[in-house]
């Protein structure tokens, strides 16, 4: 088959929910990729920041590989070795206590949410406070609590028990913490809404507030998480204690899984039949998942990804046609001062650069193992479709 025929496949047969660019990858190796006709593309992408080790690990592969041949599922009745040992180990990077594992970012913030409304039960406490702006997903519920009017249009009713506040603003969540909230939930850095970091007094005055009201800290660190911001979690930036975060994106290396890890406060707090999930913890899945956690969570791992996002910042910030760079570690938004940030990746695609945008932001995402290099190369495209633009 040849990309015409794949394209026409795909308008045929597959739902219309994503506008794709015109490209069709079947191989990679780290940052790079190659198309069916073997034109070659760095990619800054990392599938959303889902390949965390590049394209082809070879350990993450052989990890997965021997798992795959000695048992590939079993269900969640039986103990599984590399589901409890994925457990500890992602629980001590993250410096929680538990964690119940399941499929995607979503099912992930789903669990979140429940764990709040058990929490809240007691005293009737079930609405939650997410953020204007936020994204958390594309369930009925995570819509719910996405702060985004434009996804909801088409889709009510959603679920009920979801209050908005704008990041910055700690008097208006107080306003909202009147008895009938059980939890706050939270992206650290906005990702889909812009990459906008949150500020720092307005995390942690959100932290003394959540605990002085008991209600709960919950971080969706799905785009965040594993080491994108150059901390294992990037909460761990701020300096607080959250008592829950959920997890996804990064962490099976490119095989869907997500988490939601609760803090030693919120100990056991589902009962046996509360929630579950097929797949969730499948071996194969944790078995690269381990790898990834294992190699990401080492101080010099992220110490290079912090080295790395400073550079690449540096970099995107001399260009004469970048307005501003925000963002933190490898999870890079950038401002263009003219020029629409989708033509610019359809621009980048045909030079053979993957790129993503975020609202109205160019936005950069690559693999957490990208090399100087492929760094270097993939600027160079940039600049030059940028140069372009200008014209
Ligand atoms: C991607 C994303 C989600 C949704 O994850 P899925 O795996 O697509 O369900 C939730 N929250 C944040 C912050 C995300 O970036």
């Amino acid at each position: 088959m040849n990309f015409q025929e794949i394209k026409e496949q795909e308008q045929r047969y597959i739902l219309h929910t994503y506008g794709r660019v015109d490209v069709a990858l079947v191989k990679g190796k780290n940052a790079r990729a190659w198309d069916m006709e073997g034109k070659e593309y760095l990619d800054f992408t990392s599938g959303i920041g889902v390949n965390a080790l590049g394209y082809s690990d070879p350990l993450w592969m052989a990890a997965v590989a021997k798992q795959a041949g000695e048992i590939q599922h079993l269900c969640n009745y039986y103990y599984s070795p590399q589901n409890t040992a994925l457990a500890q180990e992602l629980c001590e990077a993250a410096g929680m206590a538990q964690a119940f594992f399941c499929n995607s970012g979503a099912e992930a913030n789903e669990c979140a949410v429940k764990v709040a409304r058990k929490y809240g039960e007691k005293r009737n406490a079930r609405n939650i406070v997410t953020l204007w702006n936020s994204f958390h997903g594309r369930t009925l519920t995570t819509l719910a609590a996405t702060g985004q009017d434009g996804f909801h249009r088409d889709f009510l009713p959603l679920t009920e028990g979801f209050l908005y506040a704008e990041a910055g603003d700690i008097s208006g969540v107080e306003k909202l913490l009147d008895g009938s909230v059980c939890a706050v939930l939270i992206e650290t850095v906005q990702g889909e809404g812009g990459v906008i970091p949150l500020e720092e007094d307005f995390v942690q005055a959100l932290s003394a507030l959540c605990r002085e009201k008991d209600v709960l800290l919950m971080v969706d660190e799905v785009q965040t998480g594993i080491g994108r911001t150059g901390a294992f979690y990037s909460y761990q930036n701020y300096g607080i204690e959250p008592d829950a975060v959920t997890t996804a994106k990064g962490l099976g290396g490119g095989l869907p899984i997500g988490a939601c890890l609760v803090s030693e406060r919120l100990r056991n707090i589902l009962k046996p039949g509360q929630q579950g999930s097929t797949f969730g913890g499948n071996p194969v899945v944790c078995a690269g998942a381990r790898e990834v956690v294992r190699r990401v969570s080492a101080p010099a791992f992220l110490q290079g990804v912090r080295e790395k996002g400073a550079y690449l910042w540096e970099r995107l910030l001399s260009m004469p046609q970048v307005e501003l760079v925000r963002g933190k570690g490898l999870m890079l938004g950038v401002k263009l001062k003219q020029g629409d940030a989708h033509d610019v990746l359809v621009r980048c695609a045909e030079q053979g650069l993957l790129i993503l945008t975020a609202k109205e932001l160019v936005r950069f995402l690559p693999p957490l193992t990208i090399t100087r290099e492929e760094m270097d190369e993939g600027l160079g495209i940039f600049e030059q479709v940028l140069g372009k633009t200008e014209e």
